[in-house]
């Protein structure tokens, strides 16, 4: 089946975050899966998922290797509470190992584009290799997290991951909203959010922000030139794609883009 070939009654641009689920599990199926990374987001979209279907979602993270313990405590939690699976992607053993040796395991520290070269190899690629077996993703992104993210659809084919159809169930919904829905449903939530983590990533890449600072401002503090995004929604472009392709074929000379496995 080539997707964008396949016809689509596409829901309405004011359907509701349940609506917009709804309507993915009638026309895809087990082809949709939910990505989460444990932040509130995610973990609001997996509950609205299992009050739809059960345990019949189909759930997948991202183990970049690096990750908050209290992430890894958080994971069994969500398991545990709606009696699901969560199948986690994992890097390329040989592509890590080529990074690591390469480059040192605190790459992220050197520059912006070895920064985004460990993002590529610990999460893009993995996810990208997941992706190609799947008709469509279920996304956290909202509207309000960033800049380069204020016109996200709820609902659109996914043109960088080979035109699945990707879904944004809470694009037009605030923070606010958001742990309001938590709360009320008893959903689990990161505990680094009481910590003053409004945006939780890898361990060494997240920090806590002051208030008055943006969300995204946690995430790769040290970076004040590049959009803070990792790849997974959004490539580098410009200056920035040219350093990252050099480097990435320094470490995969003979790379064909994401091999599914
Ligand atoms: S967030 Fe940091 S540790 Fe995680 S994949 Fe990106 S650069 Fe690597």
């Amino acid at each position: 089946m080539t997707l964008p070939e396949r016809k689509f009654t596409w829901p309405a641009r004011d359907a509701s975050a349940q609506e917009v689920l709804r309507w993915g599990f009638e026309e895809f199926g087990r082809g949709m899966a939910v990505c989460t990374s444990f932040q509130a987001t995610g973990s609001v979209i997996v509950d609205m998922a299992s009050k739809l279907v059960g345990d019949d979602v189909r759930v997948f993270s991202i183990d970049t290797g690096r990750l908050h313990e209290e992430t890894y405590k958080l994971l069994s939690e969500v398991r545990r509470r709606y009696g699901i699976t969560v199948q986690l992607l994992v890097p390329d053993a040989e592509e890590m190992g080529s990074m690591l040796t390469k480059h040192g395991p605190n790459l992220f520290y050197e520059d912006s584009a070895r920064r985004k070269l460990c993002c590529e190899i610990r999460k893009v690629r993995p996810l990208k290799r997941r992706l190609a077996t799947l008709d469509a993703w279920v996304t956290g992104l909202r509207r309000d997290q960033h800049g380069t993210r204020g016109r996200i659809d709820k609902v659109s084919v996914d043109e960088e991951h080979g035109g699945i159809v990707k879904l944004s169930p809470l694009a037009d919904w605030s923070s606010e909203r958001v742990f309001d829905y938590a709360n009320r449903h008893g959903v689990p939530l990161h505990p680094l959010y009481a910590k003053g983590y409004p945006s939780i990533g890898c361990q060494p890449c997240t920090r806590p922000v002051s208030p008055g600072e943006s969300a995204r401002s946690g995430r790769w503090w040290w970076e004040d030139d590049v959009d803070k995004e990792c790849g997974m929604h959004y490539s580098a472009n410009g200056r920035f794609r040219r350093e990252f392709d050099l480097l990435l074929d320094e470490i995969l000379p003979a790379r064909q883009p994401y091999l599914v496995k």
